[in-house]
């Protein structure tokens, strides 16, 4: 394939050939007769974007699920008559809502579930992803599946309110998995132009590196991926080709803090130094200032290893920039957070810890290294959202949070152009570069302007078309 005339963020347009999944051409080229010619018109031509923070199996299910966050939802009454509807259809199934946050409908329970979904199974979980809300017909539907498996029946007598905290594994037995719509979730992902996917989910095992690999052979996911993980997660699963050749790697060991219930500060330290005599980075879950604190004692008694990295670094005041430079790691940040929750922010964070959150300047003026990731389906997937909020750091009602933190538009596209395993250097164009490539539907100037209204017309994985849109684009097959 020879894609002509694409687009650059600097120069001239370029012809970009493509063979046997690999870049093996770029300048002006004449097509050869055999070559399928892809006319790109000045359209930027970039290199597929990789989300380095994203739980892949939860996103896709989340796709049969209701949005009951304030994103969504701008009042309780909003979200109630959406389930209502539910409730009134035909379907005796579960109702799953997810992002659920107080700021829609306080703390809600089961009689508030109950009041507006009275027939239907109904659960909705936190955003947080700790708590799931039950309705009685839930909770009843619930009690029939533990007389079944022979559970005791207090947990249910329990829990009057039809509160559960991190029952996740709990329920999921009981309620059955459904498996989910992977092929639609990786789809979902081409059409933003995401050829890669840091999966971060703490609880990956070998079984689900495993299922992964399954997924790429049987071509239902289209990304390549790096499934961050257990301690134990293993480099194989029997039988399989060996590890790196179907686009599936392992990454980092994945730690979650509360900052409830933190570790020992030594635990953690001979966690971290435990990974990394196993040849494995760590990525550490810091959504306050005393987690952020806590892992960086840990990380300067443990040491580092490359492709140490701080998942979201939510708040981060200014002295602990310098200790994030020193100690070469890379912070994984979520600017959609400033646009979806950025409102709620607004009030409930201390208007002094305002400019420490999600920063995206200040990391940058620090030399800490930068990358992003959407964190869907707790944050929305479509990357070009968070390319937008890095440059403006608009909420959605519209206020600016922290003005000092934006971003000039290339810079945010960068967040998303980093290798999967150097998330923070970002990729260019070379000859040799596997073809996982991403053609927009404008030329640099018009992306620049708008970045979150970018609609890729063109994805490729390893030169493989996994997404196709747009008319007007010339293509000539010999
Ligand atoms: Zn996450």
């Amino acid at each position: 394939m020879l894609i002509r005339h694409a687009g650059q963020r600097q120069g001239p347009d370029i012809d970009v050939r493509v063979r046997q999944g690999k870049v093996t051409a770029i300048g002006m080229l004449t097509p050869d007769p055999d070559e399928q010619v892809v006319d790109a018109a000045g359209k930027l031509l970039l290199p597929g974007l990789n989300d380095h923070h994203i739980h892949l199996r939860a996103f896709a299910t989340s796709l049969d699920s209701i949005p009951c966050g304030p994103d969504r939802n701008p009042d309780a009454g909003t979200l109630a008559d959406r389930l209502r509807d539910l409730d009134n259809a035909s379907s005796d199934d579960w109702i799953r809502g997810v992002g659920y946050h107080e700021s829609v409908a306080g703390d809600i329970d089961r009689a508030w579930l109950d009041r507006v979904v009275p027939r239907r199974p109904l659960r909705i979980q936190h955003r947080s992803g700790r708590l799931w809300v039950i309705n009685t017909a839930g909770l009843r539907r619930l009690a029939a599946a533990v007389q079944e498996q022979g559970e005791a029946t207090a947990l249910l007598a329990e829990q009057a309110d039809g509160r559960f905290f991190d029952a996740d594994a709990r329920l999921g037995r009981l309620i059955g998995h459904r498996e989910p719509d992977i092929e639609r979730a990786s789809r979902i992902l081409a059409a933003y132009g995401v050829t890669g996917l840091c999966d971060m989910t703490p609880a990956n095992s070998t079984a689900d590196l495993c299922r992964f690999r399954q997924w790429r052979r049987d071509g239902i996911l289209r990304q390549r991926v790096l499934l961050a993980g257990r301690h134990t997660l293993a480099e194989h699963c029997t039988p399989s080709p060996a590890p790196g050749d179907d686009g599936i790697a392992v990454g980092a060991v994945k730690f979650h803090l509360h900052d409830h219930d933190l570790p020992a500060l030594d635990t953690l330290t001979d966690a971290i130094a435990s990974a990394h005599a196993a040849g494995r980075a760590v990525a550490v879950h810091c959504v306050t200032e005393v987690a952020l604190l806590y892992t960086l004692a840990a990380l300067e008694d443990a040491g580092t290893l490359a492709g140490d990295r701080i998942e979201h670094a939510s708040v981060a005041p200014g002295h602990l920039l310098e200790t994030l430079h020193r100690l070469r790691l890379t912070v994984v940040t979520q600017p959609n957070f400033i646009r979806e929750r950025g409102d709620q922010y607004r009030t409930d964070m201390p208007a002094n810890e305002h400019s420490w959150l999600y920063r995206g300047r200040a990391f940058v003026e620090a030399g800490v290294g930068l990358a992003a990731g959407s964190d869907a389906p707790f944050g929305d997937a479509n990357p070009w959202l968070a390319i937008q909020a890095a440059v403006d750091r608009r909420t959605l009602r519209g206020h600016v949070l922290t003005a000092a933190e934006t971003l000039p538009p290339a810079a945010a596209l960068d967040l998303f152009l980093g290798d999967l395993a150097t998330p923070a250097v970002p990729r260019v164009l070379t000859v040799g570069m596997p073809a996982d490539l991403c053609l927009l539907d404008g030329n640099w100037p018009n992306v620049a302007r708008h970045p979150g209204k970018v609609r890729p017309v063109r994805t490729w994985v390893g030169g493989v078309p996994v997404h196709e849109a747009g008319d007007g684009l010339d293509v000539i097959t010999p």
